[in-house]
């Protein structure tokens, strides 16, 4: 039985600690396990985020192992390694998607009914080996895929417009990486046509403008990661808003990685297209407006991650 109160984590480093940490004071559960494969790691990181309940809801936190996951409503799969300065997301492949081959088993045995959410990189690569290996319904495995991304694009565009990023209403999609294409053509401020904001706003350079902006998105891991070597509260909050939705059973429309099959072209890859997502994790694809270059950027996309599957072995 799904206890809605309990998520668990897997990976406490960069990114599993922060998600923790923004967990812990969402207010959204009352249980979190941490789990990793160094103990001390896990119980040290269980000690200090504890520490601050004194200053928010109360919440039971602590280190545990993998029978701890079976009644959580969400496991968060944060552990392998992150990118190094110079190196891409899918140059991980190899590492980390041995590491999710040892992890997916142990979920395996424990009957986990909840919602599994794929942090770790390549994200839509993991998420594909996450079904494939979890035995779970495809549904309930997502991965965070674009959030990120679509949060940084919200970020530099509200810069750009001086305008609150909420009120921008956009999506990366396709690959967390590279290959990325930003969604142009449903683009709008608060239901106002982009260029025509833009140009209320004083912009007039509206192709140059938003190359740079959709540049600057895909490359700000690197530009994070060469200054500070890891990229992790950005990502926390995104795991936090993502799980909002599945535990409030929102109906949310975000840009989260799941199994393709056939929409847009796209085949028998995960990555990220604009979800409802709620308790059961994803209900499906919302069909937003490409244009042709869009489209073809996106099965461009979805052809590298099936040739990194292929390569792969998975
Ligand atoms: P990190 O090295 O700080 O932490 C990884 C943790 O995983 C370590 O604590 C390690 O002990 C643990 N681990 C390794 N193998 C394990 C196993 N088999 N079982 C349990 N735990 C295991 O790395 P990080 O900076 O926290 O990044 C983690 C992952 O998240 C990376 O793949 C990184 O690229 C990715 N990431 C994704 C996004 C996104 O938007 N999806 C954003 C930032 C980082």
């Amino acid at each position: 039985m799904v206890n809605l109160r309990k998520v668990a984590i897997i990976g406490c480093g960069f990114v599993g600690a922060s998600s923790a940490f923004a967990l812990m004071q969402s207010g959204l559960f009352s249980e979190m396990v941490l789990i990793d494969a160094n103990r001390d790691k896990a119980e040290g990181e269980a000690l200090d985020i504890s520490h601050g309940l004194p200053f928010t809801n109360p919440m039971e936190i602590y280190a545990g192992d993998y029978d701890d996951i079976a009644d959580a409503a969400v496991v968060v799969v944060t552990a392998g390694a992150g990118q190094k300065p110079g190196e891409s997301r899918l140059d991980l492949v190899k590492k980390n998607t041995g590491i999710f081959k040892s992890i997916m088993p142990e979920i395996k045995k424990r009957h986990f009914e909840g919602v599994m959410l794929v942090v770790a990189n390549p994200v839509d690569i993991l998420t594909y080996t996450a079904v494939k290996y979890s035995g779970m319904p495809e549904s309930r495995v997502i991965g965070s895929g674009t959030t990120l991304d679509t949060a940084r694009l919200k970020y530099l565009m509200g810069q750009h417009l001086d305008v609150d990023p909420r009120s921008v209403h956009t999506f990366i999609i396709g690959e967390h990486g590279d290959s990325e294409i930003a969604a142009w053509s449903s683009t709008n401020v608060s239901g106002v046509p982009l260029d025509d904001f833009c140009e209320m706003r004083g912009h007039h350079e509206h192709q140059a403008s938003m190359k740079a902006i959709a540049e600057k998105v895909k490359n700000s891991a690197y530009e994070i990661i060469e200054k500070k070597k890891a990229t992790y509260y950005g990502i926390a909050m995104s795991v936090v808003r993502i799980c909002s939705a599945i535990i409030r059973d929102e109906k949310s429309i975000l840009p989260i990685s799941s199994m393709m099959h056939g929409d847009y072209g796209v085949d028998g890859v995960a990555l990220s297209m604009p979800s409802i997502v709620g308790k059961n994790g994803t209900e499906g694809l919302v069909p937003i407006h490409l244009s042709d270059e869009e489209q073809a950027a996106l099965k461009s996309s979805a052809d590298v991650l099936a040739d990194v599957i292929k390569k792969a072995d998975i």
